[in-house]
Formats: structure tokens, sequence, C-alpha cells
């Protein structure tokens, strides 16, 4: 569910005119829905409601501060993966409490940050990793409270790009060396480990692979409990898919429903971080078209949206459905949109079936609130697109156009 709709066959942003938002801000845009973000909240989180749980919501699928506050407001706490988002979920007034910090690269610098700050958990990938908290920890007279993040080899069935929970991926612990990671935390003295973790893909449009990872990782908490361990925590990451074109990933509520039947009795708390499913349906990018062209085999709409803006569809091949914002009620015709980048891989649609448009039509490329600005750059020297958001009637710029001038403020 979101709050992009046709009215009288012009799109709209909850009660806002689409192309009213792209005269006044230009294109490409990115056109967020508060509504949408609050509601996609909300269905996460009250779907775990039987089990005492914390959502944090994964900041690398959109981290806009003001998305951030938004979240925040609605009582998320945040996954973090680097000392950026980490300074960014603070300024956004996330309690210390609600972060967990995850990737595979944490420098001691960061490190440092987090423990200054006071966050709830260290979501630790590496053996290495752990030797180096406890450095960090030790230096400031502290205790850093950890987590293993463990790779129980399922397969998540997704893109590879996004698979992580799989044998031959760079992140985690396989479930042998993590006994002996937990094990080690003893003879630590500025490490705690006070749970488990796993994150094993993104994108997955079934809860088996869910499912799966959790009984192994229920058997591994026996063996914890037979050295004495006291694990408070089970986190089980991210990763439940959106509808992009015609998936029907499960509603939340279903994988709260089989958490809640095989975790009765089990006295753990529970972390989640969705990203994609609250972020992604949550917004669009408003593209306008610059030119039409033909050749013999191919009709492409070249529009200025790139790659650089959205990367997905060049990076996963991943398919973005896209619709006129004025509705225009020609015959359709077979397009590859593309952007104005000099790479045959900027394109954000091949092969498309579109009503027949023109210079100047404007395109909305929907499901674009998640891995959408975030992974945006300014290749081609192209300054990043302007993020608005809109709330009801109202809209709030959330991060201005990058300007030439910003292109090259650091090299002056
Ligand atoms: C990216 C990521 C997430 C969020 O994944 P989604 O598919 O967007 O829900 C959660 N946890 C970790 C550790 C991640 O890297």
């Amino acid at each position: 569910m979101h709050h992009f709709e046709y009215r009288d066959g012009t799109l709209f942003a909850e009660d806002v005119s689409v192309p009213d938002l792209a005269k006044e801000y230009g294109t490409p845009l990115y056109v967020y829905s508060a509504a949408t973000f609050k509601r996609h909240y909300k269905a996460f989180d009250s779907a775990f409601a039987g089990l005492d749980h914390l959502t944090c919501y994964s900041v690398k699928a959109n981290s806009n501060l003001s998305v951030l506050k938004m979240l925040a407001e609605q009582g998320a706490g945040m996954d973090i993966v680097s000392g950026g988002e980490l300074y960014r979920v603070l300024k956004a007034g996330v309690a210390p409490e609600k972060i967990v910090y995850s990737g595979v690269g944490k420098r001691a610098s960061e490190i440092k940050q987090a423990l200054e700050a006071g966050i709830l958990l260290f979501n630790v990938e590496s053996v290495a990793e752990l030797l180096k908290i406890n450095e960090v920890a030790k230096e400031m007279d502290t205790i850093a409270k950890v987590s293993f993040r463990i790779n129980p080899d399922v397969d998540p069935q997704t893109h590879p790009y996004i698979s992580t929970g799989m044998a031959k991926n760079k992140f985690g612990l396989d479930i042998d060396h993590s006994l002996a990671a937990y094990k080690m935390t003893a003879d630590l003295d500025h490490v705690e480990a006070v749970g488990m973790d796993c994150h094993i893909g993104s994108q997955l449009t079934s809860i088996d692979p869910f499912l799966e990872a959790l009984e192994k990782l229920l058997k591994f908490y026996e063996k914890l409990k037979d050295l004495g361990m006291d694990i408070k925590y089970l986190d089980l990451g991210g990763g439940l898919g959106i509808s992009y074109d015609d998936e029907e990933p499960p509603h939340p509520t279903e994988f709260g429903q089989a958490l809640a039947n095989m975790l009765t009795g089990i006295p753990l708390k529970i972390i989640l971080e969705p990203g994609r499913v609250i972020a992604g349906n949550a917004g669009i990018m408003v593209t306008e078209v610059v030119y039409t062209k033909s050749n013999p085999s191919k009709n492409f709409l070249i529009v200025d949206g790139a790659m650089n803006d959205l990367v997905r569809p060049s990076l996963y091949g991943s398919y973005h459905r896209i619709g006129e914002v004025v509705q225009n009620g020609r015959k359709t015709e077979e397009y590859d949109v593309v952007g104005p980048i000099c790479e045959s891989g900027d394109f954000l649609a091949r092969d498309r079936e579109l009503p027949r448009i023109v210079d100047g039509e404007l395109l909305a490329v929907y499901s674009a609130g998640a891995y959408g600005f975030t992974m945006s750059s300014n290749y081609n020297s192209r300054p990043r697109a302007c993020e608005v958001i809109v709330d009801g009637n109202t809209v709030k710029v959330a991060r201005q156009r990058e300007t030439y001038e910003d292109l090259i403020a650091k090299e002056l």
C-alpha cells in the first residue's frame, strides 16, 4: 500500500499533484510520502507486538535526516553500518540504546564513536573485529556489548549481490567459528557477548529461509546456554521483500506469527532490521523525457534521471515499474528508458510497454524509496537530485538539489 495514486488522470503524492512538484522542484526528483513511511513502519512493528522486540530501521535503505526523524518519532530504533550513519541517527534524535551497529569493516575510529555514543550493541562479523572492539573499549575503560553475526548458510533465493547468509559470502562467521568466538569473549575483559545476529539477504519473497535460519540459531542458542552464556538478544536482520512488479512477498504479520510460534517460552528479545519493506514503496523518482529516439530495433526514451540517481536497474538488473505522471491514453509502444550517462548500462527499464510518450512528458519510477537516493552518486558530474517529503497537502524539501558549486566545493 502506498499513497501515489491517479486523480482524474494525474498522479498525486498524497494530496499534492506530481506535475506541480516537478514544476516547483525540477527533475529528477525523489518524492516520498510521509503517510506511507509511517504506515509501513507501524504495520511492520505491530506484526511483532506479541514478542518482546525492537525494530531497528536499516538506515542504509534511505538515510535522509527527515526520514530518520519521522521514523524515530514513531519509536523506531536504527541499524547502522558506518560512522556516518551513526552521526545521522544521533542528529535525528534517536536514543543510543536503540542503535545496533552492523557491517564487516568497522574501523577503530568508528568503534570509538559508537562506544562514546553508548549504542545498544555491535553486531560483530569476525574475530579480528572482536579483538579490535576489545582493544578500543579497553582504551576507553569501558565494556562493549556484542552479538556475533552468524552465517547460517541458508539460500535466501534472491539476487546474488543481495544474498548475504550463504557460506560463500563475506558476511558473519560460520556456526563453528562462531562458537569459538563466543568462547573467546570469556577471556576478553572489555567485551560482553549479549546476543546472536544474522541477516541472510534482501528482497526475500518467502519467510522459509528466515525460519530455516532461525531454527539453526535456536539450536546454537542451546549450545551457548550450555556454556553458561547469558544471551539476551536475537537479531534476525532485515530482508523482507516488496512488490516491485508482480512479486507477492509475505506480509510482516505472517513472519511475526511464525516467529511467535517458534519462540514461545524462549526468553530472548528479538531485534529486526527492516529497510526496504519500510522505505521501498514510500518513494518515487520523477523524471522528464528529454528526447525520444528510434532505430530499426529499439525505441528509446532518454530521460533526465540516470544510473547515478537510481542505480538498481544497472547494478542488479532490477525491475522498477514506470508510469506516466499524466495519463495520455495513447496506444502502447515498447521502449528502453535510458539516462544521459555515457555507459550502455545506464538504463532504468528495458523493453518496457508504455503509452506512446513524447518529449517533455514526465515519468514516475516507482518503488524508489529504498536504495534509491542513498546509492546515488555524482558520476558524469551530475548534481544529485532533490528529495521532497509530502505529508497530506504539505511539502517539505528533505534535501536540496545539489548545485555545480557543490560538485567542486571539496576540490578548491
Ligand atoms: C541492508 C541490511 C538490512 C536491511 O535489509 P532490507 O532488505 O532493506 O530490509 C538489515 N541488516 C543488515 C545487516 C543489512 O546490511
